[in-house]
Protein backbone atom coordinates (compact mmCIF):
# COMPACT_ATOMS: atom_id res chain seq x y z
CA UNK A 1 0.00 0.00 0.00
CA UNK A 2 1.09 3.55 -0.97
CA UNK A 3 1.45 6.22 2.11
CA UNK A 4 -1.19 8.61 -0.47
CA UNK A 5 -3.48 5.11 -0.26
CA UNK A 6 -2.93 4.86 3.36
CA UNK A 7 -4.20 8.31 3.67
CA UNK A 8 -6.94 7.86 1.84
CA UNK A 9 -8.47 5.16 3.90
CA UNK A 10 -7.16 6.62 6.87
CA UNK A 11 -9.20 9.88 6.16
CA UNK A 12 -12.32 7.81 6.35
CA UNK A 13 -11.90 8.24 9.90
CA UNK A 14 -13.59 11.07 11.78
CA UNK A 15 -12.64 10.24 14.83
CA UNK A 16 -16.27 10.30 16.01
CA UNK A 17 -15.08 8.40 18.95
CA UNK A 18 -18.31 6.37 19.28
CA UNK A 19 -15.86 2.55 18.44
CA UNK A 20 -14.58 3.25 21.96
CA UNK A 21 -17.29 2.66 23.64
CA UNK A 22 -20.66 0.23 23.94
CA UNK A 23 -23.79 1.07 21.53
CA UNK A 24 -26.45 0.05 24.35
CA UNK A 25 -28.58 2.76 25.50
CA UNK A 26 -28.32 1.13 29.54
CA UNK A 27 -25.35 0.13 30.69
CA UNK A 28 -25.47 -2.14 33.73
CA UNK A 29 -22.20 -0.84 35.05
CA UNK A 30 -20.32 2.02 34.43
CA UNK A 31 -16.99 -0.30 33.79
CA UNK A 32 -19.07 -1.88 31.08
CA UNK A 33 -19.17 1.61 29.10
CA UNK A 34 -16.22 0.99 26.82
CA UNK A 35 -14.86 -1.22 24.27
CA UNK A 36 -11.38 -0.96 23.28
CA UNK A 37 -8.81 -2.76 25.36
CA UNK A 38 -6.37 -0.32 25.07
CA UNK A 39 -8.22 3.05 24.85
CA UNK A 40 -10.22 1.94 28.01
CA UNK A 41 -7.06 1.20 29.65
CA UNK A 42 -4.60 4.43 28.72
CA UNK A 43 -7.15 6.73 26.99
CA UNK A 44 -5.99 9.31 24.28
CA UNK A 45 -4.03 8.01 21.62
CA UNK A 46 -4.59 4.26 22.51
CA UNK A 47 -8.15 4.62 21.62
CA UNK A 48 -9.42 3.55 17.88
CA UNK A 49 -9.46 7.30 16.71
CA UNK A 50 -6.26 7.87 17.91
CA UNK A 51 -4.70 4.97 16.15
CA UNK A 52 -6.57 6.43 13.08
CA UNK A 53 -5.17 9.92 13.36
CA UNK A 54 -1.81 8.14 14.01
CA UNK A 55 -2.12 6.17 10.39
CA UNK A 56 -2.66 9.83 8.98
CA UNK A 57 -0.02 11.48 10.05
CA UNK A 58 2.23 8.90 9.07
CA UNK A 59 1.03 8.89 5.77
CA UNK A 60 1.25 12.74 5.89
CA UNK A 61 4.82 12.52 7.04
CA UNK A 62 3.95 14.88 9.87
CA UNK A 63 4.53 12.32 12.15
CA UNK A 64 7.83 10.45 12.28
CA UNK A 65 7.80 6.91 14.20
CA UNK A 66 9.45 7.19 17.12
CA UNK A 67 9.46 4.80 20.64
CA UNK A 68 6.68 6.73 21.91
CA UNK A 69 4.84 5.75 18.51
CA UNK A 70 5.59 1.94 18.73
CA UNK A 71 4.43 1.85 22.70
CA UNK A 72 0.84 2.94 21.33
CA UNK A 73 0.72 0.56 18.55
CA UNK A 74 2.15 -2.59 20.32
CA UNK A 75 -0.75 -1.73 22.92
CA UNK A 76 -3.20 -2.42 20.62
CA UNK A 77 -4.46 -6.26 20.73
CA UNK A 78 -5.91 -5.99 17.14
CA UNK A 79 -8.92 -7.52 18.72
CA UNK A 80 -11.08 -6.14 15.77
CA UNK A 81 -13.93 -4.61 17.41
CA UNK A 82 -13.51 -0.70 15.88
CA UNK A 83 -13.01 -2.20 12.55
CA UNK A 84 -16.60 -4.54 13.06
CA UNK A 85 -18.29 -1.67 14.61
CA UNK A 86 -17.49 1.12 12.11
CA UNK A 87 -18.30 -1.17 9.17
CA UNK A 88 -21.87 -1.69 10.57
CA UNK A 89 -22.61 1.41 9.27
CA UNK A 90 -20.81 4.77 10.64
CA UNK A 91 -18.20 5.23 8.55
CA UNK A 92 -16.84 1.98 7.08
CA UNK A 93 -13.26 2.38 8.37
CA UNK A 94 -10.88 -0.87 7.34
CA UNK A 95 -9.45 -0.60 10.54
CA UNK A 96 -7.60 -3.94 10.66
CA UNK A 97 -6.51 -2.88 6.88
CA UNK A 98 -4.87 0.27 8.44
CA UNK A 99 -3.13 -1.66 11.56
CA UNK A 100 -1.74 -4.24 10.13
CA UNK A 101 -0.64 -1.37 7.27
CA UNK A 102 1.46 0.45 10.53
CA UNK A 103 2.80 -2.79 11.81
CA UNK A 104 4.23 -3.42 8.55
CA UNK A 105 5.56 -0.22 8.07
CA UNK A 106 7.07 0.18 11.49
CA UNK A 107 11.25 0.27 11.56
CA UNK A 108 12.43 -3.20 12.86
CA UNK A 109 14.85 -1.14 15.35
CA UNK A 110 11.28 0.17 17.20
CA UNK A 111 9.58 -3.24 17.16
CA UNK A 112 9.46 -5.36 20.31
CA UNK A 113 11.64 -8.04 20.59
CA UNK A 114 8.61 -10.82 20.70
CA UNK A 115 8.00 -8.95 16.83
CA UNK A 116 10.79 -8.62 15.45
CA UNK A 117 11.14 -12.77 15.86
CA UNK A 118 7.74 -13.28 14.83
CA UNK A 119 9.00 -15.15 11.48
CA UNK A 120 10.42 -17.72 13.86
CA UNK A 121 6.90 -18.63 14.84
CA UNK A 122 7.25 -20.27 11.50
CA UNK A 123 9.65 -22.74 12.68
CA UNK A 124 8.54 -26.43 13.70
CA UNK A 125 10.22 -27.57 16.68
CA UNK A 126 12.19 -30.56 15.94
CA UNK A 127 10.15 -32.39 19.17
CA UNK A 128 7.21 -31.96 17.41
CA UNK A 129 4.32 -34.41 18.92
CA UNK A 130 2.00 -34.52 16.54
CA UNK A 131 2.90 -38.52 16.28
CA UNK A 132 0.61 -38.59 19.09
CA UNK A 133 -2.44 -38.24 16.90
CA UNK A 134 -1.93 -41.76 15.29
CA UNK A 135 -2.36 -43.31 18.95
CA UNK A 136 -5.98 -42.22 18.25
CA UNK A 137 -6.16 -43.21 14.27
CA UNK A 138 -5.77 -40.42 12.91
CA UNK A 139 -3.32 -40.92 9.44
CA UNK A 140 -0.38 -39.40 8.88
CA UNK A 141 -0.74 -37.44 5.46
CA UNK A 142 2.90 -37.81 3.67
CA UNK A 143 4.16 -38.88 0.50
CA UNK A 144 1.27 -39.18 -2.48
CA UNK A 145 -1.20 -40.16 0.42
CA UNK A 146 -4.59 -38.34 0.31
CA UNK A 147 -7.55 -37.13 2.67
CA UNK A 148 -10.66 -35.33 2.43
CA UNK A 149 -9.70 -33.62 6.02
CA UNK A 150 -7.07 -33.35 8.21
CA UNK A 151 -6.53 -31.51 11.37
CA UNK A 152 -4.03 -28.36 11.43
CA UNK A 153 -0.68 -28.77 13.58
CA UNK A 154 -0.77 -25.23 14.64
CA UNK A 155 2.08 -23.32 16.63
CA UNK A 156 0.10 -24.07 19.89
CA UNK A 157 -0.26 -27.97 19.51
CA UNK A 158 3.21 -28.88 17.86
CA UNK A 159 4.42 -29.88 21.77
CA UNK A 160 1.48 -29.86 23.53
CA UNK A 161 1.05 -33.29 24.20
CA UNK A 162 -1.96 -33.36 26.80
CA UNK A 163 -4.20 -31.33 23.96
CA UNK A 164 -3.14 -33.57 21.15
CA UNK A 165 -4.84 -36.13 23.48
CA UNK A 166 -8.02 -34.25 23.99
CA UNK A 167 -8.23 -33.57 19.93
CA UNK A 168 -6.99 -37.04 19.23
CA UNK A 169 -9.34 -38.58 21.74
CA UNK A 170 -12.41 -36.63 20.42
CA UNK A 171 -11.39 -37.12 16.97
CA UNK A 172 -11.96 -40.95 17.11
CA UNK A 173 -15.05 -40.54 19.47
CA UNK A 174 -16.50 -38.65 15.84
CA UNK A 175 -16.08 -41.82 13.64
CA UNK A 176 -14.82 -39.68 10.96
CA UNK A 177 -11.89 -40.05 8.99
CA UNK A 178 -9.27 -37.91 9.38
CA UNK A 179 -5.62 -36.95 8.86
CA UNK A 180 -2.47 -34.80 9.53
CA UNK A 181 0.42 -33.69 8.44
CA UNK A 182 2.56 -35.34 10.83
CA UNK A 183 6.18 -36.55 9.62
CA UNK A 184 6.57 -33.17 7.39
CA UNK A 185 3.77 -30.58 9.37
CA UNK A 186 2.86 -27.69 7.35
CA UNK A 187 4.02 -24.50 8.29
CA UNK A 188 2.27 -23.31 11.30
CA UNK A 189 1.26 -20.05 10.40
CA UNK A 190 -0.69 -17.71 13.13
CA UNK A 191 -0.90 -14.25 13.53
CA UNK A 192 2.30 -14.06 15.09
CA UNK A 193 3.18 -13.26 11.48
CA UNK A 194 0.61 -11.03 10.81
CA UNK A 195 1.31 -8.98 14.40
CA UNK A 196 4.91 -9.00 13.23
CA UNK A 197 4.80 -7.22 9.75
CA UNK A 198 5.89 -10.47 7.96
CA UNK A 199 3.82 -10.51 5.06
CA UNK A 200 6.85 -11.84 2.97
CA UNK A 201 6.99 -14.69 5.13
CA UNK A 202 2.97 -15.21 5.48
CA UNK A 203 3.09 -14.84 1.59
CA UNK A 204 5.62 -18.09 1.21
CA UNK A 205 4.00 -19.72 3.58
CA UNK A 206 0.84 -19.65 2.61
CA UNK A 207 1.57 -20.92 -0.71
CA UNK A 208 2.91 -23.97 0.50
CA UNK A 209 0.12 -24.71 2.60
CA UNK A 210 -2.30 -24.08 -0.28
CA UNK A 211 0.18 -26.39 -2.57
CA UNK A 212 0.44 -29.18 -0.62
CA UNK A 213 -3.16 -29.20 0.15
CA UNK A 214 -3.51 -29.49 -3.53
CA UNK A 215 -0.95 -32.41 -3.89
CA UNK A 216 -3.39 -34.70 -0.89
CA UNK A 217 -6.68 -33.50 -2.29
CA UNK A 218 -7.53 -32.17 0.98
CA UNK A 219 -11.21 -30.58 0.85
CA UNK A 220 -11.30 -30.02 4.59
CA UNK A 221 -9.44 -28.45 7.76
CA UNK A 222 -10.20 -28.71 11.62
CA UNK A 223 -8.29 -25.94 13.40
CA UNK A 224 -7.81 -25.68 16.96
CA UNK A 225 -6.08 -22.38 17.08
CA UNK A 226 -8.16 -19.62 16.47
CA UNK A 227 -5.31 -17.23 15.43
CA UNK A 228 -4.44 -19.74 13.10
CA UNK A 229 -7.96 -20.23 11.61
CA UNK A 230 -8.51 -16.63 10.87
CA UNK A 231 -5.29 -16.41 8.92
CA UNK A 232 -5.47 -19.37 7.08
CA UNK A 233 -9.09 -18.02 6.20
CA UNK A 234 -8.06 -15.02 5.25
CA UNK A 235 -4.90 -15.78 3.24
CA UNK A 236 -5.66 -19.19 1.75
CA UNK A 237 -6.06 -18.62 -2.05
CA UNK A 238 -7.21 -22.26 -2.17
CA UNK A 239 -11.08 -23.56 -1.66
CA UNK A 240 -9.95 -25.39 0.82
CA UNK A 241 -12.31 -25.05 4.17
CA UNK A 242 -10.86 -23.95 6.80
CA UNK A 243 -13.05 -24.45 9.97
CA UNK A 244 -13.11 -24.36 13.53
CA UNK A 245 -12.39 -27.56 15.17
CA UNK A 246 -15.60 -26.86 17.60
CA UNK A 247 -17.48 -26.72 14.81
CA UNK A 248 -16.84 -30.67 14.28
CA UNK A 249 -17.71 -30.78 18.51
CA UNK A 250 -20.96 -29.11 18.11
CA UNK A 251 -22.21 -31.49 14.81
CA UNK A 252 -20.92 -34.47 16.84
CA UNK A 253 -22.68 -33.28 20.22
CA UNK A 254 -25.92 -32.95 18.13
CA UNK A 255 -26.35 -37.26 18.47
CA UNK A 256 -26.51 -37.33 22.15
CA UNK A 257 -23.74 -39.69 22.74
CA UNK A 258 -21.82 -37.62 25.16
CA UNK A 259 -22.71 -37.18 29.18
CA UNK A 260 -23.40 -34.21 30.90
CA UNK A 261 -20.81 -32.31 32.58
CA UNK A 262 -21.71 -31.11 36.42
CA UNK A 263 -20.46 -27.84 36.94
CA UNK A 264 -21.69 -24.55 38.31
CA UNK A 265 -23.48 -21.50 35.98
CA UNK A 266 -20.60 -21.30 33.56
CA UNK A 267 -19.79 -17.71 31.24
CA UNK A 268 -18.18 -17.63 27.59
CA UNK A 269 -15.78 -15.52 26.42
CA UNK A 270 -15.62 -15.18 23.11
CA UNK A 271 -11.98 -15.12 21.04
CA UNK A 272 -11.83 -11.96 18.84
CA UNK A 273 -9.96 -14.65 16.22
CA UNK A 274 -13.49 -16.90 16.38
CA UNK A 275 -15.94 -14.45 16.95
CA UNK A 276 -15.21 -11.16 15.00
CA UNK A 277 -12.72 -12.81 12.55
CA UNK A 278 -14.37 -16.33 11.84
CA UNK A 279 -17.46 -15.07 12.89
CA UNK A 280 -18.26 -18.07 14.70
CA UNK A 281 -20.50 -17.20 17.83
CA UNK A 282 -23.12 -20.06 17.68
CA UNK A 283 -20.85 -23.33 17.86
CA UNK A 284 -19.44 -23.11 21.74
CA UNK A 285 -23.23 -22.05 22.67
CA UNK A 286 -24.61 -24.80 21.64
CA UNK A 287 -21.89 -27.43 22.88
CA UNK A 288 -22.35 -25.71 26.45
CA UNK A 289 -25.75 -26.24 25.83
CA UNK A 290 -25.14 -29.82 25.17
CA UNK A 291 -23.08 -30.52 27.37
CA UNK A 292 -25.93 -29.37 29.98
CA UNK A 293 -24.26 -26.39 30.95
CA UNK A 294 -26.10 -23.61 32.37
CA UNK A 295 -24.76 -20.20 30.27
CA UNK A 296 -24.66 -16.77 31.88
CA UNK A 297 -23.91 -14.28 28.85
CA UNK A 298 -21.43 -11.82 30.00
CA UNK A 299 -22.76 -8.61 28.96
CA UNK A 300 -20.38 -8.10 26.21
CA UNK A 301 -20.92 -11.18 24.27
CA UNK A 302 -20.83 -12.07 21.03
CA UNK A 303 -19.46 -9.47 18.13
CA UNK A 304 -19.58 -6.61 21.23
CA UNK A 305 -17.77 -9.38 23.02
CA UNK A 306 -14.51 -7.82 25.18
CA UNK A 307 -11.06 -9.04 24.12
CA UNK A 308 -9.36 -10.81 26.80
CA UNK A 309 -6.35 -8.41 26.30
CA UNK A 310 -3.94 -11.59 24.95
CA UNK A 311 -4.36 -10.60 20.84
CA UNK A 312 -2.02 -8.43 18.53
CA UNK A 313 1.38 -9.81 20.06
CA UNK A 314 0.51 -7.74 23.43
CA UNK A 315 0.62 -10.94 26.01
CA UNK A 316 3.83 -11.89 23.94
CA UNK A 317 5.45 -8.45 24.47
CA UNK A 318 3.83 -7.26 26.96
CA UNK A 319 2.06 -9.25 29.88
CA UNK A 320 1.64 -6.99 32.17
CA UNK A 321 -0.14 -4.86 30.18
CA UNK A 322 -2.36 -7.49 28.83
CA UNK A 323 -3.43 -8.77 32.73
CA UNK A 324 -4.46 -5.36 32.96
CA UNK A 325 -6.61 -5.83 30.03
CA UNK A 326 -7.46 -8.94 31.15
CA UNK A 327 -8.45 -7.47 34.66
CA UNK A 328 -11.19 -5.60 32.89
CA UNK A 329 -13.00 -8.94 31.43
CA UNK A 330 -12.73 -10.87 34.65
CA UNK A 331 -14.68 -7.89 36.12
CA UNK A 332 -17.51 -8.43 33.94
CA UNK A 333 -17.08 -12.16 33.83
CA UNK A 334 -17.90 -12.07 38.11
CA UNK A 335 -20.42 -9.65 37.85
CA UNK A 336 -22.66 -12.83 36.35
CA UNK A 337 -22.32 -15.13 39.08
CA UNK A 338 -20.49 -17.62 36.93
CA UNK A 339 -18.51 -20.10 38.64
CA UNK A 340 -16.37 -21.54 35.55
CA UNK A 341 -15.17 -19.36 32.69
CA UNK A 342 -14.93 -21.40 29.17
CA UNK A 343 -12.74 -20.32 26.34
CA UNK A 344 -12.06 -21.72 23.00
CA UNK A 345 -8.40 -20.12 22.60
CA UNK A 346 -5.36 -21.20 24.38
CA UNK A 347 -4.06 -17.44 24.26
CA UNK A 348 -7.19 -16.51 25.78
CA UNK A 349 -6.75 -19.16 28.54
CA UNK A 350 -3.33 -17.93 28.88
CA UNK A 351 -3.84 -14.11 29.56
CA UNK A 352 -7.02 -14.47 31.30
CA UNK A 353 -5.33 -16.96 33.35
CA UNK A 354 -2.86 -14.49 34.90
CA UNK A 355 -5.24 -12.19 36.08
CA UNK A 356 -7.70 -15.32 37.44
CA UNK A 357 -9.18 -14.16 40.79
CA UNK A 358 -9.34 -17.39 43.11
CA UNK A 359 -13.65 -18.07 43.26
CA UNK A 360 -13.71 -18.70 39.83
CA UNK A 361 -12.18 -21.47 37.39
CA UNK A 362 -11.16 -21.15 33.82
CA UNK A 363 -11.39 -24.34 31.12
CA UNK A 364 -10.92 -24.81 27.85
CA UNK A 365 -13.46 -26.09 25.69
CA UNK A 366 -12.01 -29.01 24.15
CA UNK A 367 -11.01 -30.65 27.54
CA UNK A 368 -14.90 -30.05 28.66
CA UNK A 369 -15.97 -31.90 25.15
CA UNK A 370 -13.32 -34.71 25.62
CA UNK A 371 -14.58 -35.17 29.24
CA UNK A 372 -18.56 -35.62 28.01
CA UNK A 373 -17.40 -38.29 25.80
CA UNK A 374 -15.31 -40.43 28.53
CA UNK A 375 -11.38 -39.20 28.40
CA UNK A 376 -9.74 -40.18 31.18
CA UNK A 377 -5.98 -38.57 30.32
CA UNK A 378 -4.91 -42.38 29.49
CA UNK A 379 -6.63 -43.42 26.54
CA UNK A 380 -3.21 -41.89 24.57
CA UNK A 381 -1.21 -45.55 26.26
CA UNK A 382 -3.44 -47.88 24.55
S1 LIG B 1 -13.06 4.04 13.24
FE1 LIG B 1 -15.21 4.58 12.68
S2 LIG B 1 -16.39 4.52 14.63
FE2 LIG B 1 -14.16 4.58 15.14
S3 LIG B 1 -13.65 6.78 15.46
FE3 LIG B 1 -13.23 6.31 13.29
S4 LIG B 1 -15.16 6.80 12.18
FE4 LIG B 1 -15.67 6.67 14.36
S1 LIG C 1 -8.40 -3.25 17.20
FE1 LIG C 1 -9.26 -3.40 19.30
S2 LIG C 1 -7.55 -2.75 20.66
FE2 LIG C 1 -7.05 -2.05 18.56
S3 LIG C 1 -7.82 0.06 18.44
FE3 LIG C 1 -9.44 -1.31 17.61
S4 LIG C 1 -10.80 -1.72 19.41
FE4 LIG C 1 -8.82 -0.91 20.20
Amino acid sequence: MTKQELLEIALCCNRCGTCRGVVQDEIPDVAFATQCPSGMTLFGAYEPSGLMYMARGIAQGDLKWSDDLAKVLYSCTVCGYCDDFCQRGYRHVPAITILEELRSMIPARLKPKSMRKAADSLSIPKNQKLGVLKSFGVFDVTGNKKAHTIVFGDNTLLTNTPKLKEIGFILQKSGKKVGCLISEPLPPVSAALVNGGCRKELENAMAEIDARLAKHGIKQVLVYNPESLSVLQRFSNSTVEFVSIISLYARMLKTGKAKKIKLGPVTYQDPCHLGRYAKEYAAPREIIKKLGLELKEMWRRGHDSLCCGAGGGVLADNPALAKRYAGNRWYEAKATGAKVMITACPYCNANLRQAKPKDIRIMDITSLVAQAYGYSGKEASK
